[in-house]
């Protein structure tokens, strides 16, 4: 180990920054969110550093460097691009016994700063020591994504309770115990989803309930899994699929995804081919609620969105009345996607005022719309699952009042590598489908915007 991490306590200290341009900025930036008192040094300053200093009650020094700057100084960046000035300032701090930072410049440092994740107070801190900068942010980055943004007030919530905590508990195994269960459990779910009061009544009760503890209730996690690229999927999604103890998933979730779910968590397929009900939904619905009443927590994985076409509302109606909690996850949803995908542009300023999505799901051998209703001027319609009837939409809409040479996409296993979109009038896709395979998932997009796919199609071009 080169460097040993630390985290300095600048509050209210005088940090001198020399240089006066925008990495200058940056580093002085960085101090004041760590509330030290900011001197900065430079011939001339931009005007963002100026404006930094004006509003955190900084001092600038117009000048050259000169080695008095460093009196009283906790900590040091120099960042200008003079070599021989960096080297004085280094020299001069070192001297001094002043922790000392030259950007880009190690070797004249005595402290070098790390990538950041602020979750205040939470901080994650990567650090390539000085070797690759660019590859500690790009760890950086995907930390970025592991760590909830709430995570910062979980441990301020955590940290009001700790006193408490220590006073119920002797042992620090006990603490321990108890604190692992409030982090990995509902109390943390509460506080990702906003709900900062609720988990602090629920940490309370906890604390006072904790001798003699209930038989748990577990959590329903309904999870838009979107319409099939896995980076599609929301952090949140991911990180309820790593952490719920049983996965009930759909046959629209590509296996892919399924695979990002916690390795040991049972994978339960409740997936529903058209007219093949693997599962009935009533019988989901039951699964859901015993499984979460074992105390598990279930991650309930439909694609797309779960409020789009998924029988979303259903499922979670049940756990509602049973007081099992839950908490619903959005997808990109199969017209997001496929038309982004596509390159079609569900709306645009001068085709396309409005979207409408619609079931295409046969009623009785027919899809039962009001199609009257449906032709709307500057309008895109976006079909779901409704190949089997796309003859009958065609043929419908057109008869309804929609004229033949509409343009109309239809999208297969969109935003997946094996994506294909065909492209064709109202008038002519019936019998232009017949030439070829389709493979479900379908989606049809019905308006001028598909015309637009020619100049944006960005995706799967060969
Ligand atoms: N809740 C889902 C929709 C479920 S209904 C969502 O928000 O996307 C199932 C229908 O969605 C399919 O019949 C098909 O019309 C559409 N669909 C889902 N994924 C698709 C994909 N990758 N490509 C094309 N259509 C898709």
């Amino acid at each position: 180990m080169d460097f040993l991490p630390t985290f300095f306590d600048i509050k209210n200290q005088r940090c001198v920054v020399i240089g006066g341009g925008s990495i200058a900025t940056r580093k002085a930036s960085l101090l004041v969110e760590a509330q030290a008192q900011i001197h900065v040094v430079a011939p001339e300053i931009c005007q963002p550093l100026e404006a930094l200093v004006a509003k955190n009650k900084g001092t600038f020094k117009k000048g050259n460097y000169n080695d008095s700057d460093l009196d009283e100084a906790h900590l040091v960046i120099a960042a200008t691009d003079d070599l021989a000035v960096n080297q004085a300032v280094s020299k001069a701090a070192q001297l001094r016994q002043i922790p000392v930072n030259v950007v880009d410049n190690p070797a004249l440092c005595t402290f070098i700063l790390p990538a950041i994740i602020d979750r205040s107070p939470v901080i994650v801190a990567v650090s390539s020591g000085g070797q690759s900068p660019v590859l500690a942010r790009l760890i950086r980055g995907k930390l970025e994504t592991m760590i909830p943004s709430a995570y910062g007030e979980l441990a301020s919530i955590v940290g009001s309770f700790r006193d408490q905590v220590k006073q119920k508990f002797s042992s620090i195994n006990e603490r321990r115990a108890f604190w692992e269960s409030v982090l990995q459990g509902p109390i943390a779910e509460l506080v990702f989803a906003g709900k900062n009061k609720q988990a602090e009544d629920l940490l309370s009760e906890q604390l006072k309930d904790h001798t003699q503890p209930k038989a748990s209730v577990g959590e329903v996690y309904l999870v838009g899994g979107g319409p099939g690229d896995p980076d599609l999927l929301t952090f949140r999604a991911l990180r309820l699929m790593q952490q719920a103890d049983v996965v009930l998933y759909d046959r629209l979730v590509a296996p892919q995804i399924v695979d990002l779910c916690r390795r040991d968590a049972e994978k339960i397929n409740v997936g529903k081919a058209r007219d093949k009900h693997t599962v009935p939904q009533d019988d989901i619905n039951a699964l859901l609620i015993k499984l979460a009443k074992e105390g598990k927590r279930v991650c309930r994985l439909k694609g797309g969105d779960p409020f789009i076409f998924g029988r979303g509302g259903e499922e979670i109606d049940q756990l509602a009345e049973q007081g099992i909690p839950f908490q619903v996850v959005p997808g990109i949803t199969a017209a997001s996607g496929c038309a982004s995908y596509a390159g079609i542009p569900l709306t645009h300023r001068d085709y396309s005022q409005s979207v409408r999505f619609v079931t295409g799901h046969l009623k009785d051998g027919a899809p039962d719309l009001d199609w009257k209703g449906l032709i709307q001027k500057r309008e895109t319609l976006v079909f779901y699952m409704g190949l089997v009837g796309l003859e009958k939409i065609c043929s419908s809409l057109i008869s309804h009042g929609m004229k033949p040479d509409t343009p109309i996409a239809l999208v297969e296993q969109g935003t997946t590598p094996e994506q294909r979109v065909t492209t064709a009038t109202l008038a002519s896709m019936s019998e232009d489908i017949k030439k070829i395979e389709v493979h479900p998932p379908t989606l049809i997009i019905v308006g001028e915007v598909v015309l637009l796919r020619e100049k944006l199609n960005w995706f799967n071009q060969n």
